[in-house]
């Protein structure tokens, strides 16, 4: 569902991603690990190029977001992304926040749109939140909430970004929690993450990245067990 072949990302003269091939099949879920400054969040930037890649191709679903002649807005439909912060819009309420996209983007009626928007937040354990504002919710809920917002879309990938990282301790388990039972429905997912624990149950397969290439990659338990390259064991004995 997802075929990047060749990707390549410069900053001016600071060569960020260097010919990432990688396919993602659909219902698959993978993990992406590797230190600060890897390429991590470009990589995934690029999938729905938010961040425009330098060389190389993006076909998601069929479409190719590489081609100029592609309707971006369209193509972006089909993917959801969740950042480590959670950009809900303050001055909204938890409910407004799920439709406001689905009615503007999608063209849903009210009606519509506030079903989908309650049935994702059910889905996420949050249907009593639906008329708090994003402020009075803690960070873990406002988490939950975003994921809420991108699946009112109907999203046929989903793009998480250290959607755990900014989070209190105590409150990341419910986010994984969540992450954990869309992965079971049989989401796609492509998900940047420092949670080798979660890498490892969840994961389908586990992508390793440094210098802004795969180093390597493969089945959970071997790449966070039992690592083949030397970079993957320097990166993991410092993480785990
Ligand atoms: P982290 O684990 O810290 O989130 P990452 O693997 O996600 O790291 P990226 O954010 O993809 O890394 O950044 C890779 C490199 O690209 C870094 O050296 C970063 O400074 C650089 N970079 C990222 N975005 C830009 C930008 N908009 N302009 C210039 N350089 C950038
Ligand atoms: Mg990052």
């Amino acid at each position: 569902i997802i075929e990047i072949s060749g990707l390549g990302k410069s900053f001016g003269s600071l060569e960020v991603l260097r010919g990432i091939d990688l396919q993602v099949e659909r219902g698959e879920v993978v993990c992406v690990i590797g230190p600060s400054g890897s390429g991590k969040s470009t990589l995934l930037r690029c999938v729905n190029l938010l961040e425009e890649p330098s060389a190389g191709k993006v076909v998601v679903q069929g479409t190719e977001l590489t081609d100029p002649d592609t309707d971006l807005d369209g193509a972006r439909r089909h993917i959801g992304m969740v950042f480590q912060q959670f950009n809900l819009f303050a001055h909204l309420s938890v409910l407004e926040n799920l439709t406001v996209a689905q009615r503007k983007v999608l063209g849903r009626d009210k009606k519509t749109a506030e079903k989908t928007a309650r049935d994702n937040l059910d889905r996420v354990g949050l249907a009593e939140k639906a008329d708090s504002m994003p402020a009075q919710l803690s960070g873990g809920q406002q988490q939950r909430v975003a994921i809420a917002r991108a699946l009112s879309m109907n999203p046929k990938v989903m793009l998480f970004d250290e959607p755990t990282s900014a989070l209190d301790p105590e409150l990341v388990g419910d986010v994984l929690g969540v992450m954990r039972q869309l992965a079971d429905e049989g989401m796609t997912m492509l998900v940047v993450t420092h949670e080798m624990q979660f890498a490892r149950e969840v994961a389908d397969r586990v992508l390793f990245m440094d210098g802004g290439g795969i180093v390597e990659q493969g089945d959970p338990a071997d790449v966070i067990g039992n690592p083949k390259e030397e970079r993957t064991r320097t990166f993991l004995a410092r993480v785990l």
